[in-house]
Parts: structure tokens; C-alpha cells; sequence
């Protein structure tokens, strides 16, 4: 919400309209604009007798700061509030970034069949079972390859990971991506189905190596700290 302040009495003009600018700085540091910015809203604000600015949004009025008139020095005082307030959003930005999970288990449910052998066929990934719907969430960060119809699972969708690996998500009865779209690990991209060849409710989930073989997905999940 923006307010038009009525002009404040001359005396008191300077001041708040450094607190407002200061106040627009915070602001403005999280809508990532540069220092440069905050100065010119310095001046223009100097300008004239109105301005629009976030001071209005508080129902107490703005707290006037030890800067008391808007002059060069209290232009560098708001790029200097505007700065460390940056590198604040910056810094939070990049710790919540490592530590957020990088891998993560596809769904939740029952793991009921293995990599390998199976009545006689291969089995080139492994099922986790569960009630239809259960979210189905990206094994790791990666990018949409596939996400639609296709012979066998029903629908799939498919995920290229920044290492050329391809996880697939075969049977699913709803996907929630599209191609081209970027997940991170841990987002829902689907949800469990029964479609294609499937006879019950699960996710078939299988892993391709950047050479385009389908490796066994328990150990590469396991070496990603992840247990199925
Ligand atoms: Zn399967």
C-alpha cells in the first residue's frame, strides 16, 4: 500500500523525509535496487513537497532518525543503511541456499520392489507404493524433461540434473511441471498414480546416469543421504 502524505510542516520537512527515505531504503534493499537509487530518491524528494513513500504505511508516524536534514551526508546515511541491509538479505539469501536439502526421497510409502530381476524381466528401477495422490517430489535440483502421456508408465515426468543425470517418474496420475521448468529437490512435481502398466498405486522410479544407463536408484539415493 502506497499513501500520499500531505506536505508536513517546513520545519520538520527535512527530517521526515530522510525517515522516509531511509525507510524506502529498507525497502528498496528488498527489491534488490542499487545505492545509486536510494540516492536519487534523495534528491528528488528534496524537491517537493509531496512523495510517496513506505513512511505512510505505519500508523504511528516515522521515527525520525539522527540524520535531521536531507543534505549529501544523509544521502550517504541511507546508502550506508541501504548497503548493510544488502548484504543482510544477501548473506540470509545464500545461507538459507546451502542449507536447504540438495537430494531427497521421490514419495513417501511403502518401498515394494527392488532394482533388478523381476518375474522373470528386469526391473530397472524401484517402487514405493502408496495411496494415489501422494505427492511425488524432484530426488534433486534439475530441470523438466518430460512431463506428459507416455507407453508403459501412463504418464511420466522426467528430470535432467545439473550433472546429466535423468530421474524418472513413471505411473504418476497428476504432474504439477512443465518442460523446460526448473525444480529444486524436495518440490512436488507429481502426484502417485496407477496409470500404464501398473497394478496398484506406486511411483516407479528410476535414475540414468550421465551415460544413459539405468543404475540401480538405493545406492545412488543412499549416497545422497537419502533411505528408501
Ligand atoms: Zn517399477
Amino acid at each position: 500500500m502506497r499513501h500520499r502524505l500531505p506536505p508536513p510542516p517546513s520545519a520538520l520537512r527535512g527530517r521526515v523525509v530522510v525517515a522516509a527515505v531511509a525507510a524506502g531504503a529498507f525497502a528498496a534493499a528488498g527489491a534488490g535496487q542499487t545505492v545509486h537509487a536510494a540516492a536519487n530518491e534523495v534528491q528528488s524528494a528534496n524537491g517537493g513537497a509531496t512523495f510517496d513513500g513506505t513512511g505512510g504505511d505505519t500508523l504511528s508516524a516515522p521515527q525520525v532518525l539522527a540524520v535531521s536534514r536531507a543534505t549529501p551526508e544523509g544521502a550517504a546515511e541511507a546508502a550506508k543503511l541501504l548497503r548493510s541491509q544488502q548484504i543482510t538479505s544477501r548473506r540470509e539469501a545464500t545461507e538459507a541456499e546451502k542449507n536447504r536439502p540438495k537430494f531427497a526421497r521421490p514419495a513417501a510409502g511403502d518401498f515394494t520392489s527392488g532394482y533388478g530381476g523381476r518375474w522373470g524381466r528386469l526391473h530397472l528401477g524401484i517402487d514405493i507404493a502408496g495411496p494415489i495422490g501422494t505427492p511425488i517430489l524432484a530426488a534433486a535440483d534439475g530441470v523438466v524433461k518430460d512431463a506428459g502421456p507416455v507407453s508403459g508408465f501412463g504418464q511420466w515426468v522426467r528430470l535432467v540434473h545439473d550433472d546429466g543425470t535423468i530421474t524418472v517418474y513413471g505411473h504418476v496420475d497428476t504432474y504439477s511441471v512443465r518442460v523446460g521448468q526448473r525444480v529444486q529437490a524436495g518440490q512436488q512435481i507429481a502426484r502417485m498414480g496407477n496409470r500404464g502398466e501398473s497394478t496398484g498405486p506406486h511411483l516407479h522410479f528410476e535414475v540414468w546416469n550421465p551415460a544413459g544407463n539405468k543404475i540401480n536408484p538405493l545406492p545412488w539415493l543412499n549416497d545422497r543421504g537419502i533411505t528408501v
